[in-house]
């Protein structure tokens, strides 16, 4: 059977650096293949992720253009649609779009209806944006959506829940085996936030962290655009998590106690989060999936952060990690000294248990059956080569 996996027109897959949701497609789709499952892979051009086949409107991923204004980007996430919907046309053997492009994902593959596969659409996101889009959704029969936890689903607006298949806990390789794997360095005192550099993710609070409590900090993860701190100078100002940082962090940023390296990928993040005695998470949002969480758990680096969002489902307190109060920065910073306490192959064994790619990927299974099954055309999912 095939299916059409949409990752959207931002980023590569796998995803040169920063990208939650490239990641995680990077995970699911060699499980879904190894279960017999063909995939075609709507994403850019310079995607290297191994598929059945690939489609795409562009050559380059356009994460750099997603915070400009709505009237000069609408177009770069329509021609992506497009493209997807012109394939849906030219052929019937696709029996499931699992999409997950935010908002126009749903509502262009959603709206072909009976004329196209059903769609699954995986809702990335803190669910209080798009209140008129959520607020309203109607998926008509053919549209289904799943969320990535618990905590997201629930406050998510009813007509959403009402077409909620139900949640799953995201996965990305780092899982596979961690358990087993012998760690690679020593822990080197040091705390470390992984992630897009936005008030969400909270960096202004883990830089007072650090001050208060003598650790070195070390930021990493894009700033909108921009990957790299010699880019900066010529940042553009209106971009909002450029003034976020202009703002609230780089004046904690000493370049000793805290520091901003840019983004950081392959064995360099690994070891970067591997070392670290914490990955901190003080998040100013309901975290919804938390991607960097899971990846921390596997790299055997305690998460410590704000209790809100899926951060109590994916960490268990006091014993994977620590967890305080939001807004409890003296508790935070406590924690962040604690977490030496925490084992790192109890994180490890965690990971391997809940959030492996095999793991993400059966339950996303159940979920394409329930799909097609409600809607779409006949056509069993499962295959012999099922694990
Ligand atoms: N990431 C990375 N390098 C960086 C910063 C982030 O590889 O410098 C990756 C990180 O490992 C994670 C993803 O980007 O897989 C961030 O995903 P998350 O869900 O934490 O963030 P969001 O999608 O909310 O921006």
């Amino acid at each position: 059977m095939t299916v059409l996996l949409n990752s959207g027109p931002w980023l590569p897959v796998p995803p040169p650096g920063y990208g939650g949701i490239e990641n995680v497609i990077a995970a699911l789709v060699p499980e879904l293949r190894r279960r017999g499952v063909r995939v075609v892979l709507a994403t850019v051009g310079r995607s290297t992720l191994p598929v059945d086949e690939r489609i795409s409107a562009h050559e380059n991923g356009r994460f750099g253009e997603l915070q400009r204004p709505f009237n000069q980007v609408a177009g770069v996430a329509a021609a992506h649609l497009h493209r997807i919907v012109t394939e849906l046309r030219r052929r019937d053997d696709i029996v499931l779009v699992h999409d997950h492009q935010e908002v126009f994902g749903p509502t262009v593959l959603g709206a072909l209806g009976p004329d196209g596969p059903p769609v699954l659409h995986t809702l990335h996101w803190d669910l209080r944006k798009h209140p008129e889009f959520y607020g309203a959704v109607d998926g008509g029969g053919s549209l289904w959506v799943n969320g990535v936890s618990a905590s997201q689903m629930a406050n998510a607006p009813a007509a959403l829940r009402a077409i909620s298949v139900g949640h799953v806990h995201l996965a990305t390789p780092l899982a596979v085996g961690a358990d087993r794997r012998a760690p690679a360095v020593d822990k080197a005192g040091h705390l470390v936030v992984l992630g897009r550099v936005t008030a969400d993710k909270g960096q202004h609070v883990a830089a007072e962290v650090a001050h208060r409590t003598g650790r070195d900090l070390v930021l990493a993860g894009p700033i909108g655009p921009h990957d790299h701190p010699s880019e900066l100078a010529t940042a553009d100002a209106a971009n909002p998590d450029v003034r976020y940082w202009r703002e609230q962090v780089e004046p904690l940023v000493d370049g000793a106690r805290v520091r901003w390296i840019g983004t950081v990928t392959g064995r360099e993040r690994d070891t970067l989060l591997q070392s670290a005695d914490a990955a901190l998470f003080p998040v100013g949002w309901d975290e919804p999936g938390g991607t960097a969480v899971v990846e921390s758990l596997a790299l055997g680096t305690a998460p410590v952060g704000y209790r809100r969002g899926c951060l109590p489902e994916l960490v268990d307190d006091g014993r994977t990690g620590l967890l305080v109060e939001p807004g409890d920065i003296d508790g935070l910073a406590a924690a962040a000294s604690g977490a030496r306490l925490i084992d790192p192959r109890v994180c490890r064994r965690e990971a391997t248990r809940r959030f492996t790619p095999a793991r993400m990927a059966q339950q996303y299974l159940d979920f394409y059956d329930q799909v097609i099954a409600l809607g779409g055309r006949p056509v069993p999912v499962r295959s012999t080569a099922d694990v």
